[in-house]
């Protein structure tokens, strides 16, 4: 190659480019740590690498990084004597291959929710942030191994360039920003010590930057260890949260930690994260995980999240350090390995564990913990039936006594105020919270100042089917199977409501001949006290809302039949029993059934004929 090359930037990368540079944005010292994290990056990858093949340090055996501020020529560059790039992973790492995270971080600032340039690491294009304080960047790269260098240059303008580099250029890469007017901050000393202290402390290579004074000597200037490694009595909560936001990219703070080192036939370390807040582009990543971060003896082998940790922890970041692992471990091998499984439960248990202590001790926090992750939480009650009891205790669900869907309770706390002569814990899943919380199903609980837990969030139908017991009682949904109040006492005593049921005998028979083929069965009420009717399912039958939500996404739904219940005291069931004309009960009848499918959220099969319906009721006098 002798002359210069230019290319285009992919048109989302573009995008992003537009998006950085003109963005008004205060923090811009992000630009630093991304850099410094791919610099470090690029250190580690050399470092596993050589495992396998020593020659590629050459006559370099330090991995290091290097900051350097040029006031005359006013730039600042990051150097590493890491991996490096080729011409050809310089063109697409660099611009012309979108990664996935590319279009995920333009939605994200688009929706202007909670995504701000800051977290722009955490989409993978973290290099761009370059452009925020520097109109040009010029990155020049020897890989590892190879000879001849490349430079990469551009103003992030739609196009870059790239030529050919010095022949004895240092391996690895150096990004040099030519700052902005008005940057001159980030040339000074000082400056560019306290962000590397505040955002680079715990890099486990050494950032060097030159002595104070004119000499051309290089100092350390962060810790350069790896954090996890040293004792826990050294560490500072600080400490722990600069090496968060490192290994979280993540500019807020951690809610909370574990650091645990375990000797024995395995030994590993680990320190473990519940981030405050979820990361922006959370709920795509159940496939996708990220986030735990795999080393062994000390070399940083892969991302290992999907390996080590259930899906439903995903929410979980740091390092895993293992000493007993091969240093060639593949994925495929994580995946099989009898190691990696006793890893997993050992991390799996540390975070339930971690998570039982902020909830007993913090309330607060683990209330901010359950905002952000409890549905992703709930996903374990189906997922790890070994620690079910453990992650049930660990569940908040608004319940009857509840003004609001935010006031939670815990199965232990509902427990502990069951009314007398009450064994099982009760609840109803429901299509939202006023649905739950105004659904007939629970006139006769309430009556009897029975607590019902109200799950009214989607996944909650779908978990319920996991729910069997907790402490040794027993899950009941209201809405499912015959409800045996009698032992909760109150004020419909058995031998009343089996007197009630006879008496209403002839409205149930009325009632099934009307209704005909569209209920499965018609009786008498243990739940209802002022609603004239409601909708049961048999205990095994799924729920209508799921039933319905499944048949909007294209499946086949089971069409299990409603069962109707009916209230035998409600003036409308006595209207119905007492009607001469034929054509009127019809109405009351079909009535009786299609309101109590629409209190339970449903929609009717014919709306116009219910309307139709309630006319000439209304109309012939009520
Ligand atoms: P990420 O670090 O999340 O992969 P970036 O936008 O920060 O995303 O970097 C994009 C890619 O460019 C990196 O994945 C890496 O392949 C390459 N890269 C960036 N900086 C360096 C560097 N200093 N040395 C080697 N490769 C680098
Ligand atoms: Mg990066």
């Amino acid at each position: 190659m002798t002359a210069t090359e230019t290319h285009h930037f992919q048109a989302e990368v573009q995008q992003v480019l537009q998006l950085v540079i003109h963005s008004l944005y205060s923090n811009k010292d992000i630009f630093l740590r991304e850099l410094v994290s791919n610099a470090s990056d690029a250190c580690d990858k050399l470092r596993f690498e050589a495992l396998q093949d020593p020659e590629l340090y050459g006559d370099e055996p330090g991995l290091k990084i290097e900051i350097h501020a040029d006031k005359a020529a006013r730039t600042l560059s990051v150097r590493d004597t890491g991996i490096g790039m080729s011409k050809q992973e310089l063109i697409e790492n660099l611009g012309t291959v979108a990664r996935s995270g590319t279009r995920r971080f333009l939605e994200a600032i688009a929706e202007g929710r909670k995504a701000d340039l800051s977290l722009i690491g955490q989409f993978g294009v973290g290099f761009y942030s370059a452009f925020i304080v520097a109109d040009r960047v010029t990155v020049t790269s020897r890989k590892a191994g190879a000879s001849g260098s490349f430079v990469w240059e551009s103003t992030g303008d739609g196009q870059f360039t790239l030529s050919e580099g010095p022949e004895d250029a240092p391996r690895g890469t150096t990004v040099t920003l030519h700052l902005r007017e008005g940057e001159d901050d980030y040339l000074e000393d000082w400056k560019l010590r306290a962000l590397i202290r505040t955002y680079s402390d715990h890099i486990g290579f050494p950032i060097r930057m030159r002595k104070p004074g004119d000499g051309a000597e290089y100092e350390t200037v962060n810790q350069a260890s790896a954090l996890w490694m040293r004792p826990k009595n050294e560490l500072t909560d600080e400490d722990y949260q600069g090496f968060y936001r490192h290994v979280a990219h993540d500019f807020g703070e951690a809610l909370a930690w574990t650091h645990n080192r375990v000797e024995g036939n395995q030994n590993f370390t680990s320190l473990l994260y519940v981030p405050a807040r979820a990361p922006f582009d959370f709920q795509f990543s159940r496939d996708d995980r990220k986030g735990l971060k795999l080393y062994i003896k000390r070399v940083f082998i892969m991302d290992a999240s999907a390996q080590m940790l259930p899906a439903y922890l995903r929410f979980v970041r740091g390092v895993v350090d293992s000493d007993d692992l091969p240093l060639n471990v593949s994925r495929e091998i994580l995946q099989e390995s009898r190691q990696v499984e006793r890893i997993k439960g050992a991390l799996t248990k540390r975070v339930l564990d971690l998570l039982d202590r902020l909830a007993k001790d913090e309330p607060e926090k683990y209330a901010g913990f359950w905002r952000e992750f409890g549905t992703t939480l709930k996903e374990g009650v189906a997922e790890d039936a070994g620690n079910r009891e453990r992650v049930l205790k660990l569940l908040r669900f608004p319940s009857t006594r509840s003004e609001n869907a935010e006031q939670l309770v815990s199965l232990d706390e509902y427990i502990g105020r069951m009314v007398a002569g009450q064994e099982d814990i009760y609840y109803l899943t429901a299509d939202g919270w006023n649905a739950a919380r105004n659904s007939p199903q629970l006139e006769a609980l309430k009556a009897r100042g029975v607590e019902v837990l109200l799950m009214h969030e989607r996944i909650d139908e779908w978990m319920s089917g996991y729910l069997h017991e907790y402490a040794g009682k027993r899950l009941r949904n209201v809405a499912k199977g015959e409800l045996d109040l009698d032992k909760l006492g109150g004020q419909v005593d058995k031998a009343a409501r089996e007197q009630a049921a006879k008496d209403a005998e002839g409205v149930v028979a009325r009632l099934k001949g009307i209704l005909g083929d569209a209920v499965k069965d018609v009786r008498v009420s243990a739940r209802l006290t002022t609603s004239p009717s409601c909708i049961v399912l048999d205990e095994h039958d799924m729920a209508l809302h799921m039933q319905r939500l499944l048949k909007a996404a294209g499946h086949d739904a089971p069409a299990g039949k409603p069962i109707l219940e009916i209230n035998p005291e409600h003036a409308l069931v006595k209207r119905l029993a007492g009607e001469a004309d034929d054509a009127r009960a019809a109405d009351l009848g079909w009535l009786l059934l299609e309101q109590a499918q629409l209190a339970e959220g449903g929609v009717l099969d014919d709306p116009a004929a219910f309307i139709a319906r309630t006319t000439r009721l209304i109309a012939s006098g009520g």
